[in-house]
């Protein structure tokens, strides 16, 4: 059998599709009309935080966080991302994993990686693609932490503390203590 081509954007914990929004609980099966984002960190390896959030909720957060933030981190995706190469990858067809081979950003290859996340915007359970998915290292994370003001990384983080028990202790070495990026 083929592996699954989704693979990376299943859930570690159940080693399926994300059934629910992590906000609102919706069932993302349901309603194939609303895109959801999936996101993963990985930390050697291992997954450390994952969570799947419908368009909703996601713009609800975004929403809530300072224009000077959103304005930031859009400029970091300007700046650092080279949206328009990479769109290439979508002569591939509808695989991910030339989206995810490398940072975003830095380009580092994510097999060199120590930390980094994912994220990936699906439809029912097709994928959509470009720009997402992509990765970011944990350094191009820790990056873009330090872009967001101080309102919006404490809402993130209670968001993040809300949703996640707290990385393991062998991970709070991680920038930032392990806090994954908004993506
Ligand atoms: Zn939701
Ligand atoms: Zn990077």
């Amino acid at each position: 059998m083929e592996p699954d081509p989704y693979a990376d954007f299943h859930s570690a914990e159940t080693g399926g599709p994300f059934r629910d929004c992590i906000s609102c609980g919706l069932d993302l099966d349901h309603d194939p009309e609303l895109p959801y984002l999936v996101a993963k960190s990985f930390r050697r390896g291992e997954c450390t935080f994952e969570y799947a959030i419908c368009d909703d909720c996601r713009s609800n957060m975004a929403q809530e966080f300072s224009s000077e933030s959103r304005q930031a981190l859009a400029r970091f995706f300007e700046e650092h991302v080279n949206v328009r190469e990479r769109s290439i990858f979508l002569a591939f067809g509808d695989k991910p994993a030339p989206w995810i081979e490398k940072c975003a950003s830095c380009e580092i290859p994510r097999n060199q990686l120590e930390s980094y996340s994912l994220g990936g915007v699906l439809l029912g359970r097709n994928m959509i693609y470009d720009p997402y998915p992509l990765c970011l290292c944990g350094r191009c994370e820790e990056a873009i932490q330090g872009l967001l003001s101080q309102k919006t990384r404490g809402m993130w983080d209670d968001f993040v503390d809300t949703h996640f028990d707290g990385p393991p202790a062998n991970v709070e070495d991680l920038p930032v203590r392990g806090r994954p990026v908004p993506f």
